[in-house]
This record gives structure tokens, C-alpha cells and sequence, in this order.
């Protein structure tokens, strides 16, 4: 049982006296005790044993034990979004004064953490340029704490050096996390190259059909209990109804991404030369200026592909005007193909300028290429592209 598509497949919770083959939910907000000397040893913590949803239920322990598999880690606590795994892995490891090393170029909600929350309990921030990992060191601080990156990047696709920034963390004494949620475990195992904490929003591909929403971090099991501790006061729990669909969705995890990069490197290849396009941006496109770290740290490329269109602001949105088949959400990883213009969207609120920082041209479309049938995201795709 150690290939990843079984343990995906294969890691149970206990069966119930029912001997059911599929786990079932459990949906109960509490567990009974058999007597009154093991409700106290249970709230004392000498017996490990469910007792409250809001700290563990059996269904998002299934989930934990599945992705700590998974990822390699020692541990894992669930979140009800990737938000709030997010937030309670920062907010449980840093103290007033600490300051955090970021990428520049990570999830909009996590750099509004940063710049309008955080600040409130003194912690700062810097940012560096992942693609220039030399600078990185000129950031470090006596209260740098934690060194926080995504790869690839989100729209840009960039990659971050995991194993070159697991080597400075233990020269500095930082803890290392990296928010996996693009490439999920089945592509890229941040630990092997030295992460200490690995954050998802289970929301994307490890759901992976747009339903539920869940957040899960995995990895040295010290820090993780200190997370789960500060979690289970704060409340921020996964439902186990969603931790369920979760953990059934990671059965089909490898067949999913398999087929998301296959159609992603095919869409990618035939975008690659349209007259339409200044530039396609894909981990394993030859062309990529990561190509050899991407082909490194990552078994294929994800199924994230950004285009450059020509025309800026007006032709990115002539671009999603004309799209007949692929969604205009604000998801991704889905089953589903979503086409997305981040400079009038979820960027628009930035200056071009700070766009520009992270990558984002005013021509700029991120595609999450779904399972749909190859011709039919390619034929929607160029139809509208003509159209710009
Ligand atoms: C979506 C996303 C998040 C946030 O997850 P939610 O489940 O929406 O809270 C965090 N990081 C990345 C890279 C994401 O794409």
C-alpha cells in the first residue's frame, strides 16, 4: 500500500458494527462516554478519543491520515476553509513582534492578511521576488519566524527553489510552509525539500468537482499540535460532511490530475504560437524560464495555464466576453474549465504597477483547465480568442 493512488484509495476510518465498505458521515456534534472515569480521563487527555466535532470527528481525521500519506508529514489538522488554515497556522505560531518572510506573488486573501490584519498584533511582513531567490537572505530579520511561499504562483505560474529555501530556513531557524494548493501532493511534495508545514485549500483540486469548501495543514507534528490547540478553541472546524467529500474526492486525486495536466501541457502547447498571444506561461512548457526547477521539484505541470493576450485591459475582456462553453468564476482546480482576467477582477483593485510586480499584464487570462474533452476547451478557447 505505499503508492499514493492507493493510500488515496485505501486509508479508512474504523468500520462501524454496519461493516459498511464506503466510510459513512459522521454527523454528530459529540461522542458518548461509557462512565464517568472515562469522560475525565478523555477531557484530561490521557485516553486520545473523539470527543467534541469542533476538535476532532472521524471523518476529518480519515482526511488528515489520507494527506499526511500523502504529503509525507507526521501530522495534520483540518480547517472549514483554506483561509482559515491559513490564518490559525500564522496566528498560532507568531507572537507580538515576529515578522513573516513572504513571497510577493501569493493568494490575494493571504496578502490582505498580511498587509491589513496582522499589523493589529504587530507582526510585519516583508515580500521577495521568487525568481530571485539570492535577495531572499537581505529580508531575514533577528524576528524573521516563518518563510511563506506558493508554487507555482498564482496567476503568474513562477517557482519557487523549495529545496534552496528549506536550506536557508534551517540556516536561520525559520519555519518553512508552503501553501501546496496548485500542485497538491500528487505532483509536488514539499517536505522531501525541507517545508516544515504544508497549508491546502481543499476548496481547488483536492475537491476538485467546485462543491465544498476546506482547509487542511500537515507536517512536524510539534507544530501542529501547537495549531490544532489554538484551532480547537478558536472554532474554525471542518464540517464532516465536507471533510467526507474531501476525502472521497482524494480517491480519484491521481486519475483527476493526470488528466488536468494532460489537457493543461496540450492547451498549452497549441496556445504557444496563436497570432493572438505575446506569451503562454506553463511549468512544463520548454519556454517556461523555470522549465529545469519546474521539471525538478514537480512530476508534471499543474493545470494552471496563463496567457498573455495582445491589447491589454480591452482584450481581456473582449476575451471572457466571447467564451461560450468555460465558466467565468471565481474558482479553479475544478472539474470545469475557468477562464479568469485578473487585471479587472481579483487584481483590480491593485495599481498597474503593483500587478506588474506579481506578474499580472493587463492582457493577462488565467485558464484552470477542467477534464472536459481536449477539443472542446481548445475550440472555446481559440473561437474566443479570434474575437479579441
Ligand atoms: C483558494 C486559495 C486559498 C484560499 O482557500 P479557500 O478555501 O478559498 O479559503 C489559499 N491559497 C491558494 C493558493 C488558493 O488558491
Amino acid at each position: 500500500m505505499n503508492h499514493p493512488e492507493t493510500q488515496a484509495i485505501r486509508t479508512q476510518t474504523q468500520r462501524s458494527a454496519h461493516q459498511e465498505h464506503s466510510a459513512p458521515v459522521y454527523l454528530t456534534s459529540s461522542f458518548v462516554f461509557d462512565d464517568a472515569e472515562e469522560m475525565r480521563a478523555s477531557f484530561a487527555e490521557e485516553k486520545q478519543r473523539n470527543i467534541y466535532s469542533r476538535y476532532t470527528n472521524p471523518n476529518c481525521a480519515e482526511l488528515v491520515e489520507k494527506m499526511c500519506l500523502l504529503e509525507g508529514a507526521q501530522a495534520g489538522t483540518t480547517f472549514a476553509t483554506g483561509m482559515s488554515a491559513i490564518f490559525s497556522t500564522f496566528a498560532s505560531l507568531l507572537d507580538n513582534g515576529d515578522h513573516v518572510l513572504s513571497a510577493r506573488a501569493i493568494f490575494g486573501n493571504t496578502h490582505t492578511l498580511f498587509t491589513n490584519f496582522f499589523p493589529k498584533w504587530n507582526i510585519s511582513h516583508s515580500y521577495f521576488d521568487v525568481t530571485k531567490p539570492e535577495e531572499i537572505e537581505d529580508f531575514i530579520t533577528p524576528k524573521t519566524k516563518i518563510l511563506y511561499v506558493e508554487s507555482p504562483t498564482n496567476p503568474a505560474t513562477d517557482i519557487a527553489d523549495l529545496e534552496l529555501l528549506g536550506a536557508l530556513s534551517r540556516k536561520h531557524n525559520l519555519i518553512f510552509i508552503v501553501d501546496n494548493c496548485f500542485a497538491t501532493p500528487y505532483l509536488q511534495q514539499p517536505i522531501k525539500f525541507g517545508a516544515d508545514l504544508v497549508i491546502h485549500s481543499a476548496t481547488k483540486l483536492l475537491d476538485g468537482q467546485g462543491r465544498v469548501m476546506g482547509g487542511i495543514t500537515v507536517g512536524n507534528e510539534e507544530l501542529i499540535d501547537q495549531i490544532y490547540r489554538f484551532a480547537r478553541v478558536t472554532g474554525p472546524a471542518l464540517s464532516p460532511y465536507n471533510a467526507w467529500t474531501i476525502s472521497k474526492s482524494l480517491e480519484t486525486l491521481a486519475v483527476r490530475v493526470d488528466r488536468h495536466c494532460e489537457n493543461a501541457k496540450n492547451l498549452a502547447l497549441v496556445l504557444e504560437y496563436h497570432p493572438k498571444i505575446l506569451k503562454v506561461r506553463y511549468p512544463f512548457l520548454s519556454s517556461h524560464p523555470q522549465y529545469e526547477l519546474a521539471r525538478k521539484q514537480m512530476s508534471q505541470g499543474g493545470n494552471i495555464v496563463t496567457i498573455e493576450i495582445k491589447g491589454g485591459l480591452e482584450s481581456g475582456r473582449n476575451f471572457l466576453n466571447a467564451i461560450q462553453m468555460c465558466s467565468l468564476t471565481a474558482n479553479l482546480g475544478d472539474t470545469r474549465t475557468i477562464v479568469s482576467h485578473p487585471a479587472s477582477t481579483t487584481h483590480g483593485k491593485l495599481t498597474a504597477q503593483e500587478r506588474a510586480e506579481v506578474g499580472i499584464s493587463d492582457g493577462l487570462i488565467r485558464i484552470s483547465i477542467g477534464l472536459e474533452h481536449i477539443e472542446d476547451i481548445k475550440n472555446d478557447i481559440i473561437q474566443a480568442l479570434n474575437k479579441t
